[in-house]
Formats: C-alpha cells, structure tokens, sequence
C-alpha cells in the first residue's frame, strides 16, 4: 500500500499535477492522505479540488479552506491572502461548499493522526519548533503525526521527554520513536525551495521517502496576474517564500 502525502496544495493545479504524476511514476497509489488547505492563494481552486476528489483519499480542513467557505473569518490573514481567499470563495460551487464543509479537523488513520496546523490547534496553530511540538503530543493517540500548514518540510521526533527538530531525511522508516511529520508544501514551499514538496508512505516496507518536483511555475503565476490575484502571491512562488 503506497500512500501520498501533501499539504497546502493551494489552488495551484500545475504543482498538484506534477506531485501525482511523480507519486504515480513510481507505482500505484492506494489513497493521498491531504492534510489541508487545498486552497487559497492560487488560481485553481475547483480544478485541485476536483483532482483530489478523483482519487481514493482522506483530508482534513485547513484555515484557508475553511476562510473560503465563510466558517472562520480572514481578520488574522494578511492583505494579499484576505484578497485571495474573496476572489476563491467567489469561484466555488455548492458542491465544493459542501465537500470542505464535510471535512474533519482531525483524522486518526492506522497509527497516524491526519491534523493542519497541529493537533492542539488544528486551524491555526504553528508547529515550528520542538517546544510547539512538545505542546502537542497529549493531543496525539497515535504513534505519529502529520501536520502542515507552515509550509517547511521538517520532523519532530520524540523521545522520552525530550523532542529533536531533524531536517526531513529522504527516507524514513517509522519506528518506536513517535514523530511529528511534515511534508512540505504542494502549492506554496516556504523553505527556499520553490519546488513542491511531498512525501509517500509504503506501510509494506514501512518507508517514506520525501520528494521535491519541479513544476511549471511561471504558468501558475500567469494565471494569478490574469485572474488579478495579488502579484506578491505570483512572486513569491520563484524563491520558495
Ligand atoms: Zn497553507
């Protein structure tokens, strides 16, 4: 079984589309495991939501999807991303309305635990550091946990009281030590890297192994300028910001 996990696809179709064409060269996937934001920021929004529904999976909200929808309000956003999310809950249908409304904040699947920002805070909370990771771990009743939301690929691993913040190696195999995962960004890295960033789980040689793709970026930022989204969104996709 071959799991793909991403985060923070963010409207943007050209990423999306190259991490399932990568996921997929390598062999078959079972179900993607999404850990929210699906939109927001980018200039396609029904087309990745659509694209991930075409696929076995499971996802949980995040604070972009849920802004989108109206269920919280964009007063803690900043300018360029309050504009982004009017222009995406414009460009939704019902049916779109309702599939993120139908979204959990939390899923415990097998021995992980499927949360946005963290299992404390699952909309809006950070998690950065080990300390902020610390914070988490009596909300988790899993062995392990993947989060998104900060856009920065990177591994807290727990052990007895203590929690080291580990660059995420290309190949993981999970163990006794619990962890907290996450894959890096789809649709928008923030780690200077501008390639997206994902990660694929195989549970029968219990692995996973992260993955950067390049995608075709001035094609994304193309549509943005055209659609009048704001061009520090367009920008800020060059330098993995
Ligand atoms: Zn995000």
């Amino acid at each position: 079984m071959r799991y793909l996990i991403v985060a923070d696809i963010h409207s943007n179709l050209e990423a999306f589309t190259a991490v399932l064409r990568a996921a997929k060269d390598e062999g078959e996937i079972t179900e993607i495991w999404c850990l929210g934001d699906i939109i927001g920021y980018g200039p396609d929004p029904q087309a990745c939501l659509h694209l991930l529904r075409e696929h076995p999976h499971i996802c949980v909200a995040g604070n972009h999807d849920m802004a989108a929808i109206g269920k919280i309000d964009t007063s803690d956003f900043n300018v360029a991303a309050a504009l982004a999310t009017n222009w995406t809950s414009q460009h939704l249908s019902n049916e779109d309305i309702q599939y993120i409304e139908s979204l959990p904040l939390k899923k415990e699947v097998g021995d992980f635990t499927l949360v946005h920002g963290s299992p404390r805070g699952p909309i809006w909370e950070y998690v950065l550091s080990p300390v902020e990771a610390l914070a988490s771990l009596p909300f988790i009743f899993t062995d392990y946990c993947l989060f998104g939301h900060s856009h920065v690929p990177i591994l807290f691993q727990f052990e007895g009281n203590d929690c080291y913040q580990i660059q995420l190696p290309s190949t993981l195999h999970p163990d006794k030590n619990r962890f907290m995962l996450n894959p890096g960004g789809v649709g928008q890295p923030r780690d200077r890297d501008p390639r997206a960033s994902f990660v694929i789980y195989d549970s029968v040689s219990n692995s996973m192994k992260h993955y950067r793709v390049k995608y075709d970026i001035s094609e994304t930022q193309e549509k943005m300028i055209r659609l009048g989204l704001p061009p520090s969104l367009a920008n800020r996709l060059s330098y993995g910001t």
